[in-house]
């Protein structure tokens, strides 16, 4: 089975934007070479084939030829094939997180996207080295925002008189470089789970926040947990002069969001939630808050892949749930609860095609290429981004 391609266009959230976003379409996996995005560049080594019958088994004997010197991370949007190899499974900061707390490993293959194993090798021990299986790994979002159209955003708010006003919050899912540029203007990271928080902290600090690269995240905390209209927030658009907005927009606004959304979390629409009530009598609807607005309020409850997983684990048996997140993750819930009604919320929304590049083949070559003391797809951020990235980390760390 081929893993469905995502359509890169944008999905247009709020009335006020209607123009698409030209972004550059995907590379192919493993081919070319792009190293001023997320996307990665040349697959080095000799990937085995996909039809190989063995791969299970050579992943097995690689890993356990490492032992104690690999850990491996897979993140829950990882293809069942893959997380069957993982030491631990977890949202992105969770195992950043994990991979610090296991020194002893001086090898941490992330299985999981490019920002993913940036931020785990900004935050592991200098003599672990973090490898990502396919360098094509991507995430559209983090895509989204790049360090110069990010500085040129900055300009225009310093052209307005009120850069002064602004702290910068960034959500994990963005590019080491971001982190690093929040990091240097006083702000913070933020993940799903402590949005709220996030924000509370920089409203403490100034009247404005710019958000970034995710809008709805960003749009969905502001009004639905600390009560802003959605007069408040102004989308800025990167590819517009000014960010598209008219004068006094930026001025007047209390949250600046990034014109950036999650090409799977982004599709799910109001129609998917009346046709899933039409459907199922009783269902409890469950999304990310990466959804678009109309969506999560039309939702029961709303929250980050972990609160997604708890929810279900906790649900009574017989009860129905359309979950609104990643394919992969909906999938194993579903056969991991035989005993509720766990459904996908969208019958065309796909998976993360930039998560599907990892697959066995890359795992694979990854850790046949580390029993043989050989690192191939090293993720490492220099010291100046990481210095900067690991401050706006640290600063979300400290969060009351
Ligand atoms: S699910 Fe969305 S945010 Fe997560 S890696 Fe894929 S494109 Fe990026």
């Amino acid at each position: 089975m081929t893993t469905p391609v995502q359509d890169p266009r944008p999905v247009d959230l709020a009335p006020d934007q209607p123009t698409p976003t030209d972004l550059p379409a995907l590379l192919l996996l493993g081919t070319g070479a792009d190293p001023a995005s997320e996307r990665g560049v040349d697959c080095p080594g000799e990937l085995p084939p996909a039809s190989d019958p063995d791969l299970v088994e050579r992943a097995r004997a690689a890993k356990a030829a490492l032992g104690d010197r690999v850990f491996v991370l897979g993140h829950h949007y990882q293809r069942d094939e893959v997380i069957q190899f993982a030491d631990v499974t977890g949202d992105s900061f969770k195992l950043a997180r994990l991979a610090a707390d296991r020194p002893e490993a001086p090898y941490v293959v992330f299985c999981g996207v490019h920002f993913m194993a940036e931020s785990a090798d900004i935050l592991t021990a200098d003599h672990q080295q973090v490898v990502l299986p396919d360098l094509a790994a991507g995430c559209s979002m983090a895509d989204m925002a790049t360090f110069d159209q990010v500085e040129e955003c900055w300009e225009a708010l310093e052209d307005a008189g009120i850069a002064g006003d602004v702290v910068p919050v960034t959500y994990m899912n963005s590019s080491a470089d971001i982190k690093a540029f929040v990091g240097r203007h006083g702000g913070v990271v933020c993940t799903s789970s402590n949005a709220k928080r996030a924000l509370d902290w920089a409203y403490a600090r100034g009247s404005k926040v710019l958000f970034l690269p995710d809008q709805h995240l960003g749009r969905n905390t502001a009004v639905l947990e600390l009560g802003f209209a959605l007069e408040d927030c102004v989308v800025y658009n990167p590819h517009r002069p000014g960010g598209g907005l008219p004068d006094g927009a930026l001025r007047d606004a209390r949250m600046i969001l990034w014109r950036g959304h999650c090409s799977v979390h982004g599709r799910f629409s109001l129609d998917s939630v009346n046709d899933v009530r039409a459907r199922v009598p009783g269902v409890n609807v469950l999304v990310h808050p990466e959804c678009q607005h109309e969506v999560v309020t039309a939702a029961d409850l709303v929250g980050s892949t972990e609160f997604i997983i708890k929810a279900i684990e906790e649900a009574p048996a017989g009860s129905s749930w359309a979950v609104g997140t990643e394919l992969n993750l909906v999938r194993r819930l579903a056969n991991a609860h035989p005993d509720k009604n766990v459904m996908f919320l969208d019958k065309t929304v796909c998976f993360c095609s930039t998560m599907n590049r990892i697959d066995l083949p890359h795992l694979v070559l990854s850790l046949e290429s580390l029993a043989r003391g050989e690192v191939v797809n090293r993720i490492q951020v220099d010291p100046e981004t990481a210095h900067y990235a690991r401050a706006a980390l640290d600063r979300m760390l400290a969060l009351p």
